[in-house]
């Protein structure tokens, strides 16, 4: 039996300990799903107890955030007992510090610091919004959390007709943002700045007809605008004018929390955690993560972009792979593709850009009512797919994944393009 497998096995004094970090589309599904299992009747992977840690007590829905800031959606928060399972235990709190010598999570509740002893930890912490160009802590609103999203709102919604909106991010959330916006409050001018080629990860039809689409929602797109800083009420980029505005809206590209790195875990240079093709930890045989904040190799996860498309059947795989452990079996690698990649263009229209498993596009597009149809349909299946785990196991998530690689650098587009 290997060192990673004999390291899982439940002890027999007393239940498994599991303590998944991060309730958003990974860490829940993955949850749901192993607290099914373990709950059936005749299973053999010995008792277990689960511990859900997330600084919020309830969850977000983060790819309706963009909703959230235009206002074409009140909230995009559900109470966790719709999502989680009954039989998990909640806390809510953030973990500042794992130490994986004692297997044991330092979160911090309320001001104290309250220790979690752990058998497997599952790491799901997700992404955050970048801040890294100088004074976009300061002059712009960030879009990537429930937090962001509600101040961004409020100075949205307070804007006079004819201010001007800047949208910086060029990849498919910039884009989402910038179309709810302006279809929302067609009174407003809203410009979109990407640093390179606006969605670049679509095909030349798929690209021309999102031009086309903006266009018609009267959005100002500026490709090939790096903003080099922000400063009140003004852009200024790296090699053109400065543009102003009333509000700046930030979509450029995820970070993830530095609780890994912070942690001495192995993490690649933004942070991420380093796992193997199984999901297990590079360095901690106990650790398996999911998500937005873990690499997987190249070799099996070259294509994967930080988006709820992968986290939810990396959410799958991961309680897949502790299963495995807890049954004393081997686990298995993960294969994770791409069906399409799916642009919300406002409510009444969207795009939908068949991609092949690599994410690489395919000729056929999907635009119009039909896409905003499509798209509308994506949304509602992650979240009843969680909810589904709660009652039965190993729902097949997406496509299986393209055929092996060899070493494959995550780059520019990854970061630009992710969600
Ligand atoms: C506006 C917008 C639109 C998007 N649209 C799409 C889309 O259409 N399609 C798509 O595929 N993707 C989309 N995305 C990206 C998608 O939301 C993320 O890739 C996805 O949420 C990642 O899932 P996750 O489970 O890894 O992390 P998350 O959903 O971010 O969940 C991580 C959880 O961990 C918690 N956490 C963080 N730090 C700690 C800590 N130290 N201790 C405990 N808990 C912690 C967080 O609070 C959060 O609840 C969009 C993102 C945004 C912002």
């Amino acid at each position: 039996m290997s060192t990673r497998t004999r390291a899982l096995l439940p002890s027999t004094t007393r239940p498994h300990r599991i303590v998944v970090l991060g309730a958003g589309y990974a860490g829940v599904l993955a949850a749901n799903r192993i607290l099914t299992a373990v709950s059936k009747p005749g299973h053999t992977s010995g008792a277990v107890h689960l511990t859900v840690v997330n600084p919020r007590p309830d969850f977000v829905e983060r790819i309706r955030l963009h909703q959230v800031i235009a206002g074409t959606a009140r909230t995009a928060t559900r109470p966790m007992s719709e999502m989680l399972h009954e039989r998990a235990t909640q806390v809510t709190g953030t973990a500042v510090q794992i130490d994986a010598d004692a297997r044991s999570v330092h979160v911090e509740q309320d001001g104290t610091m309250l220790p979690l002893a752990y058998d497997t930890l599952l790491y799901a912490v997700g992404s955050h919004a970048t801040t890294q160009v100088p004074g976009v802590r300061e002059h712009a609103l960030p879009s990537a959390s429930a937090e962001d999203a509600a101040i961004a709102r409020e100075r949205i919604a307070g804007l006079p007709p004819e201010a001007r909106v800047a949208v910086v991010g060029g990849g498919l959330t910039g884009i989402e943002l910038a179309s709810e916006i302006a279809e929302r409050r067609p009174d407003l001018r809203v410009v979109l700045l990407s640093s390179g080629e606006i969605a670049s990860g679509l095909s030349d039809g798929g690209r021309r007809r999102l031009l086309r689409e903006l266009g018609r929602l009267g959005v100002d797109v500026q490709s090939r605008s790096r903003v080099a800083r922000v400063e009140a009420g003004q852009l200024v980029l790296a090699d053109q004018a400065p543009i102003s505005f009333d509000a700046c809206v930030w979509a450029a590209s995820f970070a993830v929390p530095d609780l890994a790195r912070r942690s001495g875990l192995a993490t690649d240079a933004i942070g991420r955690l380093r796992v193997d093709e199984t999901l297990t930890s590079l360095d901690r045989p106990d650790i398996v993560g999911a998500g937005d904040a873990v690499v997987t190799p190249d070799a099996v996860g070259h294509h994967l972009r930080m988006s709820c498309a992968a986290a939810l059947p990396l959410g799958g795989h991961a309680a897949d792979t502790i299963l495995a452990r807890l049954r004393g079996e081997p686990a298995t690698p993960i294969s994770v593709g791409f069906g399409g990649q799916c642009i919300s263009l406002g409510r009444r229209r969207g795009l939908v850009q068949m991609v092949r498993r690599d994410d690489t596009p395919r000729d056929l597009v999907i635009s119009g009512p039909v896409g905003a149809w499509t798209k509308e349909r994506i949304c509602r299946y992650t979240v009843s797919t969680v909810r589904a785990e709660r009652r039965r196991r190993s729902i097949k998530l997406g496509v299986s994944g393209p055929p092996r690689v060899g070493p494959a650098t995550l780059g520019q587009r990854e970061m630009e393009t992710a969600r």
